[in-house]
């Protein structure tokens, strides 16, 4: 059987995905979406979002994916369940051999221009009772939950740059902050280091590791352990915050694309363009630093911009473009 051709195939279904869906469709470039393994991506498991423009009321993660999905159907974008599973990226695209993509290990799909929009995914520390009560006090993301704790004590799990950052943003909302660094020493540059070292509200715990977070609905305190000493204390908190670093969800391109030290793909300064013509990245696939809704929206817009800028001129090449 022939496989399916088409001219703009998107790989995921965030905020960054369903952008650029919006915009492919709207230039007739009559994009597939697949939805991978969770539609709508990780703001299906946030609750309240209220730094997204245009919600003044603030909206509910699964909702606002719902409302985004619904955009990009709107216009038309072909939206279908799957998971892409392998790729095989062609070398000289506009020579006839379009990039291939396999979903669910079976369906092969011929793309003359591919957006992945994978995300990444927070790591979490795997205690049952950390994902007991994630949603309910216990969070990976201090910039969209850290407002729900104002003038109250939390704590923060890491000690890398993003957990010393986020540590910072909750010192300005929270009366105090605890921060638990596993090891003697913090992994955060010295700058970053310094900021949370000097902050009035933020007590660093080293050598410290968490047992148990406690509570029955919502979070009421964490149970840490000293690694030196194996004491253990109990920390009057209500919000628990887990800043051990993200996974982008990028090893089925890792063959092909060119990542970085993390696996964030690489792109272009200023474009969405990979080291391979025809496949642009966005969103927190391709974003270690910001990792905001809305700036994966933006950079789905510019993928779609960049993809239809790249069939324009393979078309203006004379390439065989399906339509
Ligand atoms: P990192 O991988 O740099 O740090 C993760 C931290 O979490 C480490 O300190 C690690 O401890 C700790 N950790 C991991 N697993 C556990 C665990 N099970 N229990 C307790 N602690 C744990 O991730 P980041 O997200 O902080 O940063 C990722 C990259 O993004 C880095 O390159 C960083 O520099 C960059 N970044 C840059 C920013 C900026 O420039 N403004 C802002 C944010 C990130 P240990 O040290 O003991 O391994």
């Amino acid at each position: 059987m022939t496989p399916e051709h088409v001219k703009c195939l998107i790989i995921g279904s965030g905020p960054a995905g369903y952008t650029a869906a919006i915009y492919a469709s709207r230039a007739n470039m009559q994009p597939v979406l697949y939805q991978g393994a969770q539609p709508g991506g990780q703001l299906t498991i946030t609750t309240e979002v209220d730094n997204f423009p245009g919600y003044p009321d603030g909206v509910q993660g699964p909702q606002m994916m719902q409302d985004l999905e619904a955009q990009a159907r709107r216009f038309g974008t072909d939206i279908r369940y799957g998971m892409v599973t392998k790729v095989i990226f062609s070398e000289q695209p506009g020579l006839g051999t379009p990039h291939r993509v396999i979903v669910d290990d079976k369906h092969e799909i011929m793309a003359d221009s591919v957006i992945i929009s994978t995300g990444a995914s927070a790591k979490w520390l795997g205690l049952p009772s950390e994902m007991r009560l994630n949603g309910r006090g216990v969070s990976a993301c201090a910039v969209c939950d850290g407002f729900f704790f104002r003038g109250q004590d939390v704590a923060i799990v890491g000690a890398g740059d993003t957990a010393a950052e986020e540590a910072s943003y909750l010192a300005n909302l929270c009366r105090k902050v605890y921060m638990l660094v596993r090891r003697d020493e913090m992994r955060a540059s010295k700058f970053m280091q310094k900021r949370v070292q000097t902050a009035p509200n933020i007590e660093i715990l080293y050598n410290t590791v968490t047992e148990e977070v406690l509570g029955d609905e919502d979070v009421s305190g964490v149970r840490v352990k000293n690694a030196v000493t194996g004491e253990e204390r109990i920390l009057d908190v209500t919000g628990f915050f887990v800043a051990i670093g993200h996974k982008p969800n990028t090893d089925i391109f890792r063959d092909y694309l060119e990542l970085d030290d993390n696996g964030y793909i690489l792109t272009e300064k200023g474009s969405t363009r990979t080291n391979i013509p025809g496949v642009f990245a966005c969103g927190d696939a391709q974003d270690n630093i910001y990792r905001q809704a809305v700036t994966a929206a933006g950079t789905g817009c510019m993928a779609a911009l960049d993809a239809e800028r790249y069939l324009v001129t393979l078309e203006m090449q004379g390439e065989e473009i399906v339509h």
